[in-house]
């Protein structure tokens, strides 16, 4: 029992928290509703009342007179409560931020001001009859575009129906017509609650999901973001891989041929660093390959493309460098390295590097595999020569393996 109590208590509080989460979207939402509800309703009120002051056949006794002449009133006065609502709700909805406190007032104010247009409409019928088909029509119509929580549409829906109740003493002098009145009425305020507290749940579980939709898209897309990251660049250094490399450096080359301009393309390995790692250790060795890799995006331009090749071993695409901007670029990289030890756990390694470079003159269409071999193998002629240099493909001797 205490069980099914703390559950219920716990569904009771969730709800709270919900319908306060939800609440200022609501009441956007609500606003926006009754903006269309009343320009419909200011153009009925002046149909009505026209029909009632101006065109309805002359009343035959001084009760229709007067009926008619309340009821045509009754519609000017609301259709110039809307004009006003209107006016207010299409000033807040032009605001970038709705204010929450001058929407939720608004939004109530004009549930009440439909109520009352309903409670006033009915009275004044009890002139005529029993009917209290306005008053429950406006009431549905309320439950339907007011968006209110529970708590406060029960209290908007008592209110209305104890005024009705007291007012419709007023014109209903026949007791039976007048009990019959209060019981329809009073069944139109019950369905209307019921129908508002509906609207009120649908609407906060159509949101909550709304919003799980937009937060899961939205993890869903930085996933996607770092998984698309992880298939384009190496995970130790940050650098392109050889995959986005040679997409790249395709699509380069293809504007280079569009946009005649000379392609620089350099290959670096680093010397003996089969050593580095047997001396210092592998976690020393990733350390190096991390510094190198900063030293080459310090030393390149933005436009330039520098990936991880594999290993121990980096290519860049220089595009708009010729044979001797990029002799230049490889030369300096050359230096940097040579001249900055890595400070790795209280050490200092030693580091050289090896680089092939080749370049690709304007108007030659030459493929990026032509490229790459061509400096692939002014890099093993580099090694061949001794490392720690920079050899230019057309200096070199043919690759044995690739002659
Ligand atoms: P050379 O001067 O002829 O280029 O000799 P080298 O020792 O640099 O070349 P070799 O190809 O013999 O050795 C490359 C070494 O690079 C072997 C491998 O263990 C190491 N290596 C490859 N990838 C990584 C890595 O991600 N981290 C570390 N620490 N070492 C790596
Ligand atoms: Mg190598
Ligand atoms: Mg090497």
């Amino acid at each position: 029992m205490s069980d099914a109590f703390s559950r219920l208590r716990a569904w009771f509080r969730a709800a709270l928290l919900d319908s306060a989460h939800i609440q200022p979207e609501a009441t956007a939402e609500s606003i926006r509703r009754f903006r269309i509800f009343m320009t419909l309703g200011i153009l009925a009120n002046i149909a009505y009342l026209s029909y009632f002051w101006w065109l309805a056949p002359a009343a035959a006794t001084p009760l229709q007179q007067r009926y008619g002449n309340t009821i045509g009133l009754i519609h000017a006065v609301n259709a110039a409560g809307l004009v006003v609502c209107w006016l207010c709700c299409h000033h807040l909805l032009r605001k970038a931020a709705m204010p929450p406190v001058q929407a939720r007032l608004l939004q109530v104010l004009i549930a009440a001001w439909v109520m009352a247009f309903g409670i006033s409409l009915s009275v004044a019928d009890q002139w005529v009859g029993s009917n209290t088909t306005n008053y429950v029509m406006l009431s549905l119509i309320v439950a339907m575009l007011a968006l209110l929580r529970p708590v406060a549409a029960a209290l908007l829906f008592a209110v209305a129906y104890l005024a009705l109740y007291h007012a419709m003493t007023l014109t209903q002098n026949d007791k039976a017509m007048l009990d019959m009145a209060r019981s329809h009425s009073f069944t139109g305020t019950v369905m209307s609650l019921v129908a508002s507290v509906v609207m009120w749940r649908q609407y906060v579980s159509a949101a909550l999901l709304r919003r799980q939709l937009t937060e899961s898209n939205a993890s869903l897309e930085k996933k996607q973001e770092e998984l698309s990251y992880l298939a384009t660049h190496d995970a130790l250094t940050g650098l392109r891989n050889r995959r986005a490399f040679l997409l790249e450096a395709e699509h380069e080359l293809n504007r280079a041929l569009r946009y005649p301009s000379e392609t620089g393309i350099l290959i670096a390995d680093l010397d003996h660093f089969k050593r580095v790692n047997d001396r210092y250790g592998h976690p020393a060795g990733d350390a190096v390959l991390r510094h190198f890799a900063d030293l080459l995006k310090a030393q390149l331009r933005d436009s330039d493309i520098a990936a991880r090749l594999g290993g121990e071993e980096f290519i860049v695409l220089l595009p708009g460098t010729g044979t001797a901007g990029t002799a230049v670029v490889a030369e300096k990289i050359r230096r940097a390295i040579e001249a900055a030890p890595v400070a790795h756990a209280d050490q200092h390694i030693a580091i050289t590097v090896s680089i092939g470079v080749s370049s690709l003159p304007a108007h030659d269409n030459s493929a990026i595999d032509t490229l790459y071999g061509r400096a692939d193998q002014a890099l093993y002629a580099a090694k061949a020569e001794g490392r720690n240099r920079v050899v230019h493909a057309e200096a070199a001797p043919s690759h044995p393996a690739s002659a």
